[in-house]
């Protein structure tokens, strides 16, 4: 960890100065409210590499075997029991300060949402709903996973009897364009741009950094390792989330 003495008292002026900020958040902003990551030391796909293949699109719709699996982890998630932490309680704060233009979030979990924060827009999509492939139809997460726990193991859409899948962008499926443009026009409109827990390694959503930088929006990342956009940023912080947000947002 390289950081100068004053680099933190740097961010904070940066922050305070600015009336339009875009915050990029990843799964670093998670961890501490217990959810795993997936590339991390303790990464759910460093530890089980086999897990990447549920996040599969087409694994998912070809395999009724990976569907199974992917309910059981569904139903075993840590989510339903995580509550939001320092670094979503802060984030809340700023937009009550009517600084915020958007969360844009990598996140699957809702945990920005449960904290509080209303302007929130969901790159990946969010697990507390089911979609059906085949009508579309979206319900409550809640509504299926209490039919897995009643034994079955693949539940189908009561409308159609599709396939039902958490309303998640998994590998393999674009993201949905309304909320990509949303998220691009929430950067073009901010005056700073603040990346947190995430190692900007996925796109588009990595790319929301590097549109901010060529659009001359001063950016400020705040990760525990290091970011391919590290050098575009005009502040970067490696302090636990926890602690640097809070501070950062005062
Ligand atoms: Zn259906």
């Amino acid at each position: 960890m390289v950081r100068e003495p004053d680099e933190l008292g740097d961010g904070v002026a940066v922050v305070s100065a600015a009336a339009r900020i875009t915050v990029l958040s990843g799964a670093g902003v998670s961890t501490d409210s217990g959810i795993p990551d997936f590339r991390g030391p303790n990464g759910l796909w460093t530890k089980d590499p086999k897990a990447e293949r549920l996040s599969s699109f087409q694994a998912y719709v070809e395999d009724p075997e990976v569907r199974r699996a992917s309910w059981q982890a569904r139903l075993a998630h840590p989510v339903w029991r995580a509550e939001p932490n320092d670094a979503h309680r802060a984030l809340v704060k700023l937009e009550k300060a009517g600084r915020l233009v958007s969360v844009v979030t990598q996140n699957i979990d809702g945990l920005h949402q449960r904290a509080g924060s209303t302007s929130v827009l969901e790159l990946h999509g969010s697990m507390r709903e089911t979609v059906c492939l085949q009508c579309n139809e979206r319900r409550p997460m809640a509504e299926a996973l209490e039919r897995v726990a009643e034994g079955t193991a693949d539940p189908s859409c009561r409308v159609c009897g599709g396939i039902l899948k958490s309303a998640t962008i998994s590998f393999g499926q674009p993201l949905d364009t309304d909320v990509l443009m949303a998220a691009r026009d929430a950067v073009l409109s901010s005056d700073l741009m603040l990346a947190v827990g995430s190692s900007l390694s996925v796109q588009p959503a990595a790319g929301l950094v590097g549109l901010a930088a060529q659009a001359g929006t001063t950016v400020v990342i705040c990760n525990a390792s290091e970011t391919p956009y590290d050098d575009l940023a005009t502040i970067v912080l490696r302090d636990p989330l926890g602690e640097v947000l809070p501070a950062l947002i005062r």
